[in-house]
């Protein structure tokens, strides 16, 4: 049976940066004590009735800014999660966190608690970049919160990385990944800046303050990290993740990626158990009222869902193959749709794939087994490779 994963949503944040369109709030750090207290009760809901011995081999605490409970409230939300689940012995245990929240001490705290993977926001090391993001960290912040997670004994560590940024030029960006890669880490994400509606960026850009993203210049960059990363020895798995080794990738994103289930705890997480979709109520106050009025929830529905759906194998089996492309190097494997599935991907999927592989977005590898995953042009054009698996006709077989 496969290990379950744990994602759980810590949504506070000191105030918020210009382009964050996250489920995140700020001004309300007076609730983290009653929010944790939450938490640990949906967690121990869920334990109740869950499968027993259902065992947890990743946990991620994802923001929002986890950074900023203290390290006895995750030491409060990790003894629950061991108390109500059977977490691993070696279990990959992530927190995201800000640089400029975190002090020798805390981190200190948080590896004690049991944290033993970090992930920074860094966005990028040149000051005129983070002020267009809004953000007040700097880069010195950065290296000091790296400095302590590695004399705390941390041994993965990721930075977040932003390209694309308005007013960033390819030099600039091309500082930053240098800096980032010889930092220490062994991890990287990068992102590429999409202006989502709404937020100030949005407005300012509307208001012609700030010019949009230029998408060839994205691409130019993107096309440079794939190189010049993999030339430092970070190897590529996913469109937007890079790693040293196979131990610095990051088991808890494979979960997702690998379409494997897990558990989504906090106002406004995500979940995926026994083939349902989960989502809990996106407001702090709707959350904590969910979890104290009383109420019993219907597994996998906990009593803070919101709404949820039992995916046909029909949508699993499209999910599958827009998650799973995402991993760059192993794609998806013939044999694991095949064991998952009782069906070959090749006959299920023959005209999309012919359709991609015709314009050569995809290609099939041998090695280490049959898989199908995004040819180096398919990386740029990833959206339109995934949605070709977007709603398309149940198969006649299938119905
Ligand atoms: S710190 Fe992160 S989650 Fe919080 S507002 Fe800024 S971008 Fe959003």
């Amino acid at each position: 049976m496969s290990h379950s994963s744990i994602y759980l949503h810590i949504p506070f944040c000191r105030r918020r940066c210009g382009y964050c369109d996250f489920n995140t709030f700020a001004g309300l750090s007076r609730l983290i004590p009653q929010y944790v207290d939450a938490l640990s009760q949906e967690v121990r809901w869920a334990g109740r009735q869950s499968d027993p011995g259902t065992s947890v081999h990743t946990l991620f605490f994802g923001g929002g800014t986890p950074s900023l409970l203290t390290p006895m409230q995750m030491d409060q939300i990790l003894k629950t999660i061991r108390e109500s689940f059977q977490l691993l012995e070696d279990a990959e245990i992530s927190m995201e966190a800000n640089p400029g929240t975190v002090t020798e001490e805390s981190i200190n705290g948080f590896v004690e608690a049991g944290v033993n993977r970090f992930s920074f926001g860094m966005q990028s090391a040149h000051p005129e970049d983070l002020r267009i993001l809004d953000r007040k960290h700097t880069f010195s912040d950065v290296l000091q919160a790296v400095g302590y997670c590695q004399k705390a004994g941390v041994k993965h560590i990721n930075l977040d990385l932003i390209f694309g940024i308005p007013g960033q030029t390819l030099q600039r960006f091309q500082s930053s990944l240098a800096l980032a890669a010889a930092s220490g880490v062994d991890h990287l994400s990068l992102y590429s800046l999409t202006i989502e509606e709404g937020t100030p960026m949005a407005h300012w850009a509307n208001r012609g303050l700030i010019d949009f993203p230029d998408d060839d210049l994205a691409a130019e960059m993107y096309e440079f990290a794939e190189d010049y990363l993999a030339a430092q020895g970070f190897e590529q798995y996913e469109i937007s993740n890079w790693a040293r080794g196979n131990s610095g990738r990051c088991s808890h994103n494979l979960q997702y990626w690998e379409y494997e289930p897990y558990f989504g705890f906090g106002a406004g997480a995500h979940g995926f158990i026994n083939g349902t979709r989960t989502e809990n109520v996106h407001s702090v106050f709707d959350y904590l009222q969910r979890m104290s009025d009383g109420r019993e929830g219907q597994f996998p529905f906990s009593p803070a869902a919101l709404a949820g759906s039992l995916l046909s194998k029909w949508d699993q089996m499209q999910e599958m193959m827009m998650v799973g492309l995402r991993m760059t190097a192993e794609g998806v494997s013939a044999k694991r749709f095949k064991n998952r599935f009782g069906s070959d991907l090749e006959v299920i999927f023959a005209d999309q794939l012919r359709h991609l592989l015709r314009e050569g977005l995809i290609e099939w590898i041998n090695v280490p087994e049959r898989a199908v995953r995004l040819t180096k042009r398919g990386k740029l054009l990833g959206n339109r490779v995934f949605m070709e698996f977007v709603g398309n006709e149940v198969p006649a077989g299938l119905q």
